[in-house]
């Protein structure tokens, strides 16, 4: 499998409108982060974490892939303000997507205009295939099969995913604990880690740290990070298997 991390910003991007680029050294172009999305790849299908605002530059940004589905972590605006440009993968016919069955009624709320009941949805797309999905139950999406895992994101919940030995793992600050133990013996970990200091709906990097103690996992690449979170300082601080992610990241798992 070949993963690639598209964006790893988290909620308002950095630089963004409060901070800039805060404690981030804006002379380091690995400091620009578009909102959080990753995309994993095997046997040539591609599946895509989340449609944040800037989907369209973050593919572009690595040669503009083709996407065969797409899988939601959860429905905040940072992870779906993009899912009008997703359109385009829907020309033949309608993009699978992959949702939290708690989650289904919100979407169809928000997006009702893009989901298809086998017509086209515009004369241009097919738009989207709601497919509901529950945590701790396995599931097929071409060559990949996920475990969907239960998050707690501060008064709200998100998905994680188990791919293999690979775990995607984002807006989370805990995890029950049938969660926890379904984490141990990856290899790969993608991990949200918003800030330096103490945040109530992210980990944050002492957090993060002790979890990771805990998993062991062999790599670490943090995502979805804010303005205190500055690549150079990072990489000289942490242990060499844990790297700070950056827009248009490739690794293999
Ligand atoms: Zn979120």
């Amino acid at each position: 499998m070949k993963g690639i991390i598209l964006g790893c910003g988290s909620s308002a991007g950095v630089p963004n409108l409060y901070k800039q680029y805060g404690n981030c050294d804006e002379h380091n172009p690995k400091n620009n982060r578009c909102r959080t999305s990753f995309l994993l790849e095997k046997d040539g299908f591609r599946l895509l974490f989340d449609a944040p605002p800037e989907i369209r530059l973050e593919l572009k940004n690595v040669g503009f892939p083709k996407i065969d589905s797409l899988v939601f972590t959860h429905l905040h605006a940072d992870h779906t303000a993009g899912i009008n440009d997703l359109k385009a993968f829907a020309h033949q016919k309608a993009l699978p997507v992959y949702l939290s069955a708690a989650e289904v009624e919100n979407f169809s709320r928000r997006f009702y205009y893009l989901i298809s009941d086998d017509k086209e949805v515009d004369k241009y797309s097919f738009g989207f295939e709601l497919n509901t999905i529950l945590p701790m139950k396995e599931f097929q999406v071409g060559p990949l099969k996920l475990l969907p895992l239960l998050q707690k994101h501060g008064e709200g919940q998100s998905l994680g995913f188990r791919v293999d030995d690979f775990a995607y793992s984002t807006d989370l600050n805990a995890l029950p604990e049938a969660s926890f133990k379904a984490l141990k013996g990856i290899k790969t970990w993608v991990l949200g880690c918003v800030s330096v200091k103490e945040n109530e709906k992210h980990l944050y990097l002492a957090k993060a740290m002790d979890w990771i103690k805990e998993i062991k996992p062999e790599r670490v690449y943090f995502t979805h990070m804010g303005t205190t979170m500055d690549y150079a300082t990072l990489c000289r601080d942490l242990p060499s298997f844990i790297r700070p992610g950056y827009d248009g990241m490739i690794f293999n798992i």
